[in-house]
């Protein structure tokens, strides 16, 4: 089987947009992905902050048109899950190796695009009612709680956003918060303080989930007065941060303590060849503005490597 110049780990928009480079600088480019194309954007509804658009743009067909572009320019797509990466003395033009679900890849570059996955709340009752009223995903599953009342837990700009969009179905978002200002950007919290469905529970923690076969209600502590009282609730979406997927990536690639990959300036991990780009990377800002800047970046630097190292 012919290897790829450049095999991309991630459809979201920073693999896609690293395709969109590469694949115009003239190399082939296989991009595998173990979900859907499109990554985190297909979990949410709109998308108001991504420059060149006046009004708030669908966030699938924000990635479609993502997906479009890189198939133009001759990005090849593969269902498949990466599960670990090497460096090799190939000897035969070859020196890295990444492992997966559909066999051996040994491509010239590698670019690490795999985003991030949200944090669990970790309190009892969390893992068994997920699915069965417990959701990280308002867009996959706010419609099923139509006329209902929810919680959302995080305070920052998706816990937000995403309070908002549910409102639109239910009856009344209780937003749990554990401290008493939010993160999120002021314009998003201006319009969480101005709708009437919207009730904010601010220095509140969840501290239990419970129900027989579905969320019945939640037990949250007041951090203020150490008081906990029951909410009764039939949905539950937690947006309590990110973590890093970079299983694959352990003793091989750098990590910083969090699990974030560590780049140098043009996005080169440790391992040459191996680049990273987007959430997965170490960075202060995790949105798909900087997502796509850090595609381009990762995709114009394995060309550079790739031409350097008569890597083709
Ligand atoms: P991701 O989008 O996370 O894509 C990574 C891809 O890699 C995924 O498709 C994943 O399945 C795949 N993958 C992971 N591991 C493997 C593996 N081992 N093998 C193969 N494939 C793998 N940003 C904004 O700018 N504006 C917004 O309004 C906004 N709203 C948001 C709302 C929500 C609910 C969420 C969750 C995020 C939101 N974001 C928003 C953030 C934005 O979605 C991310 O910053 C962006 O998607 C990051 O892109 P990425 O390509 O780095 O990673």
């Amino acid at each position: 089987m012919p290897q790829p110049d450049v095999l991309i780990i991630g459809a979201g928009p920073a693999g896609l947009t690293a395709g969109i480079y590469a694949s115009r600088a003239g190399h082939s480019v296989l991009i595998l992905e173990k979900e859907l194309i499109g990554g985190q954007i297909t979990k949410t509804a709109i998308v108001e902050n991504y420059p060149g658009f006046a009004r708030p743009i669908n966030a699938i067909e924000l990635v479609q048109a993502m997906e479009q572009q890189a198939r133009h320019f001759g990005c090849e797509f593969k269902t498949a899950e990466v599960t670990g990466i090497r460096n090799i003395d190939g000897g035969q033009g070859f020196s890295l190796a990444v492992e997966t679900t559909d066999g051996e890849f040994n491509p010239g570059a590698v670019i690490i695009a795999t985003g991030t996955k949200p944090r669990n709340l970790e309190v009892p009752g969390e893992k068994e009612l997920t699915g069965k009223g417990v959701s990280y995903c308002a867009v996959c599953d706010g419609p099923l709680f139509r006329n209902k009342e929810v919680a959302v837990v995080g305070g920052g700009d998706s816990a937000l956003e995403e309070a908002e969009f549910l409102t639109r179905f239910c009856s009344r978002v209780h937003l749990i918060h554990r401290r008493d200002e939010f993160r999120a950007a002021k314009i998003t919290q201006d319009r969480i303080r101005a709708n009437p469905k919207i009730r904010l529970l601010l220095s509140h923690t969840v501290v239990g989930i419970y129900g027989e076969n579905h969320l019945e209600f939640l037990q949250v502590k007041d951090l203020k007065t150490g008081s906990v009282n029951p909410l009764p609730v039939a949905g539950l979406f937690i947006y309590a941060g990110l973590i890093p997927n970079t299983g694959f990536c352990q003793g091989r690639i750098n990590l910083d303590e969090a699990g974030f990959i560590i780049t140098d300036d043009n996005l080169q991990t440790n391992i040459p060849g191996v680049f990273a780009a987007g959430d997965v990377r170490k960075k202060t800002v995790r949105q798909i503005a900087t997502a796509v800047g850090d595609g381009a970046v990762a995709g114009m630097m394995t060309h550079k490597y790739l031409t350097e190292s008569h890597h083709q």
